[in-house]
């Protein structure tokens, strides 16, 4: 079994339907409520676990039963939950979700105690990063932690997946820290400051990352499916035709469906695919942790 790290956000979801978006100071009388286990720490660790990782996980709750239940969940997946910290100060990270009648979102994100996971906190799990085969992270805690966890992974030569979301301008010097980068078109555009309107745009801004000094880029391109660019190679693979349902963590999905292919020793191409064929049964199901797939799903 490949051993997965990943480093991140824990957030529970909390979403209410309603016709229309209430206006400044107005209250309106909503739809049905629903609580998720969200976040893209969390996510992606429940998607690697799924998959077939062995993952451990390090990320912080708060002292309530928001986070309390997020552990629990994923002790329920198989994930070790020994680097899961709760702070007894701090809230658990929470985002209110309103939908409206035709399908739009407004989020707002409290982080709550995602906030204050801090550099200290990995040096607590020194024994995860020496035991991981890779090591995975996302946007949602500070970025000095990403940047420290970047350094650790590389110091001991492991590889280090950053997926660059929610988007942010990242410093130059985390960039040679990462064997791959796996930004959504919306994200490779504003890494880049590159316009990415047409497939054609793909390898330039590809390779605009590449210069940065990461090893390996992958664009995930929603339905259209993935493209690679390294040094040696590129290509794009294509998603399977599906019905989306709700594209919630889709791409949460996909990376932790690709860190498992990759760990596991497979080549680009057959991880990528793999990774885009869970993607594609994520989007058919409701919410984002539930939406993940298990490996007998995936089997050709
Ligand atoms: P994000 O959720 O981060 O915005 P994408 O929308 O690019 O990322 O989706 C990630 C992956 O999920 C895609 O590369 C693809 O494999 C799969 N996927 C997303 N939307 C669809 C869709 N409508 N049909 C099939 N596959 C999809």
């Amino acid at each position: 079994m490949p051993r997965i790290l990943v480093i991140g956000s824990s957030n529970t979801d909390m979403v209410v339907k309603t016709a229309r978006f209430p206006q400044p100071g107005e209250t309106i009388i909503g739809g049905d409520f629903y609580l998720f286990p969200g976040g893209k720490g969390a996510n992606q660790a429940v998607a690697a676990a799924r998959i077939g990782g062995m993952v451990d996980l390090v990320a912080k709750v708060g002292n309530d039963v928001f986070g309390g239940q997020a552990v629990e969940g994923f002790v329920h997946e198989g994930i070790n939950v020994e680097y899961v910290q709760t702070d007894p100060a701090l809230a658990s990270g929470v985002a209110l979700i309103t939908v409206n009648a035709e399908g739009e979102n407004e989020i707002v994100v409290a982080p709550g105690a995602n906030a204050a996971l801090s550099p200290a906190d990995l040096d607590l799990a020194n024994a995860a990063f020496e035991a991981a085969d890779l090591i995975l992270m996302q946007l949602e805690t500070p970025i000095e932690t990403v940047l420290y966890a970047a350094q650790k992974a590389h110091a001991l030569g492991k590889p280090f997946v950053l997926n660059p979301a929610p988007a942010q301008v990242l410093p130059d010097e985390l960039y040679p820290l990462l064997s791959l980068i796996t930004p959504n078109e919306t994200e490779a555009a504003l890494l880049t400051g590159l316009s990415l309107d047409d497939d054609a745009s793909l390898p330039r801004v590809a390779e605009a990352l590449l210069s940065k000094g990461v090893a390996n880029v992958i664009i995930t391109l929603g339905a259209k499916g993935a493209y690679f660019h390294n040094a040696d190679a590129y290509f794009q693979v294509a998603a399977p035709v599906v019905t989306a349902v709700d594209t919630t963590a889709a791409g949460d999905v996909f990376n932790g469906a690709l860190v498992v292919a990759l760990a596991e020793g497979l080549d680009w191409l057959p991880a990528i695919d793999f990774a885009c064929r869970a993607g594609a049964i994520a989007v058919t199901r409701m919410g984002a942790q539930a939406s993940a797939p298990y490996k007998e799903e995936l089997m050709p």
